[in-house]
């Protein structure tokens, strides 16, 4: 049993989402997600765990897709709006996909699979018929969706979660952060990825909450729908608040009054996927009156770590295990270390991702022998609040016997009067094993002397850059994230 279906059910007249198109309510989302399904079957009992990939334009269709597949026994693989041609091959292949759903915008792009004799090819607008047929039973235990990581350290991985994992990270989400039916969110994250499909998209209709779509996002009219009032609860990447912010800062003073009113009706304002900078979370919380709400979380297993809904959101802390989510911390060994040193985050619970799909040795590494999920994030607990300090293989750098972590310098960087952004990694050195580089985005001219000797007073010596790099941006994947191994070629 589909319990994303069976809580639909419950909420059958309520508007379950508004696109660019229209509103529908759930009852539309369940019959079409039914005709989809039935669609998909052709007659079929079961599709039997066949993995379907789709491009579809966020909105009612995506999701009526979505759980259509589902509902028919298939696993989801949804493709990337706005990826290249070699990254859809890459997601297709390596998921061995049986079908593709194309929506109407994307028949070019994915037009060289509508010729491969293996994948059904399936036009959005040829699902429409109306098809006979039961559905099949689906046992929470199957697989239901592959995910790929953002790619931020290397080739992104297909993480196969089944339904009872997918159930155990939404359920956490709703209970943690209090989703009830009366919300309503608006969905502006790729969906392609946990942050957008399962935080926002799936808590919100699992919640009976209603989801608007604005697929591509745009600064000006993120402000034009919260001014419309029904927006109570965002969700959101710290890049996209960086954003924002900028925007708000040019509006006329009487317009930002205007927002700021509006933003402070807000249930619930959340930021994760990256470290948020300290300086965002305070000035959003100048034009909003919220502290944004951190969580720290993987596409391997949806959330695990988040500030508390109801207390204190500790800026720069990622906050405490939520329920239902074991969380320790471990040295190289694997073996539990007191919390207040710094260690590798490990995970365990329902909520944890059954494979990387076709990668068994890349699976039993992810794991410790007594069933631990290895995060590879390194983070250190202080007054109860965890702290990341960044991912082992490119946020900890080793240099002199010490282990640095890039986040804190970056944290330190950002202060200095016209750094807008910047990115600090490790670059190889003899000596050393890897010295402390600092690649700088900058809104004017900055002497770079005076700022080592600044960051100097700041912090001890073997943490300060010893190399800078001024550039234009910083190298990002679609989630806004930095990609440090990017950023170390740049040296
Ligand atoms: P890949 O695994 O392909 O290198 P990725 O790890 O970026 O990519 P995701 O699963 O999308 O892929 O991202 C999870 C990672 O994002 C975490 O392991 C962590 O490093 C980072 N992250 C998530 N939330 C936070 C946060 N609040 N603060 C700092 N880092 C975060
Ligand atoms: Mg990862």
């Amino acid at each position: 049993m589909l319990r994303l279906i069976e809580n639909a059910k419950r909420f059958a007249t309520k508007c379950a989402i508004v696109d660019q198109s229209d509103s529908y309510s759930f009852r539309d989302l369940l019959d079409r997600s039914e005709v989809i399904a039935l669609h998909l079957l052709q007659g079929k009992e079961d599709l039997g765990q066949m993995r379907i990939a789709f491009m579809i334009a966020p909105g009612f269709d995506y999701v009526a897709v979505q759980w259509g597949i589902w509902r028919a026994g298939g696993i989801a693989v949804p493709l990337c709006v706005t990826y290249p041609l070699p990254s859809l091959q890459y997601v297709v292949e390596d998921t061995v996909a049986e079908m593709i759903i194309c929506g109407p915008e994307y028949e070019d792009i994915l037009s060289p699979f509508s010729m491969m004799p293996n994948i059904r090819f399936t036009r959005m607008s040829g699902l429409s018929k109306n098809e006979s047929g039961n559905l099949p039973e689906i046992e929470n235990q199957r697989g239901a969706m592959i995910l790929y990581t953002s790619g931020t350290t290397s080739l992104p991985k297909g993480v196969l979660t089944t339904h009872a994992n997918i159930e155990a990270q939404v359920s956490t989400l709703v209970d943690a952060w209090q989703w009830s039916s009366s919300d309503y969110t608006l969905s502006i994250l790729p969906l392609h990825h946990v942050h957008g499909i399962i935080n926002v998209n799936s808590c919100a209709l699992w919640s009976g909450a209603t989801v608007q779509f604005l697929p591509n996002f745009d600064a000006k009219k993120v402000f034009e729908i919260f001014m419309e009032g029904k927006v109570n609860v965002f969700m959101a990447v710290p890049t996209i608040y960086f954003k924002l912010i900028a925007y708000y800062e040019n509006l006329s003073q009487t317009e930002q009054m205007k927002v700021t009113e509006k933003l402070k009706k807000f249930r619930l304002m959340v930021s994760g996927s990256a470290a948020l900078p300290v300086s965002v979370m305070e000035k959003w919380h100048g034009i909003s009156g919220h502290y944004l709400l951190e969580r720290y979380g993987m596409t391997e297993i949806g959330m695990a770590i988040s500030n508390p809904y109801e207390g204190t959101r500790r800026a720069g802390y990622i906050g405490m295990p939520l329920k239902g989510v074991e969380v320790r911390l471990c040295d190289e060994a694997d073996r539990v270390i007191p919390s207040d040193q710094p260690g590798e985050i490990q995970v365990r619970g329902g909520n944890v991702f059954k494979e990387y799909w076709g990668k068994p040795e890349a699976t039993a590494k992810a794991f410790t022998s007594d069933g631990w999920f290895k995060t590879g994030d390194i983070a250190v607990v202080e007054d109860g609040y965890f702290k990341i300090l960044g991912r082992d293989s490119v946020d900890i750098i080793k240099s002199g016997g010490y282990k640095i972590s890039a986040l804190e310098i970056e944290e330190v960087l950002r202060k200095y009067p016209g750094v807008k952004d910047c990115g600090v990694i490790g670059i190889p050195d003899e000596e050393w094993g890897e010295l402390v580089a600092a690649a700088l985005v900058t809104e004017k001219n900055i002497d770079l002397s005076v700022l080592n000797a600044w960051i100097r007073e700041r912090m001890p010596a073997y943490k300060t850059p010893r190399k800078y790099l001024l550039v234009k941006d910083l190298p990002r994947n679609a989630m806004g994230k930095v990609t440090k191994n990017e950023l170390k070629k740049l040296f």
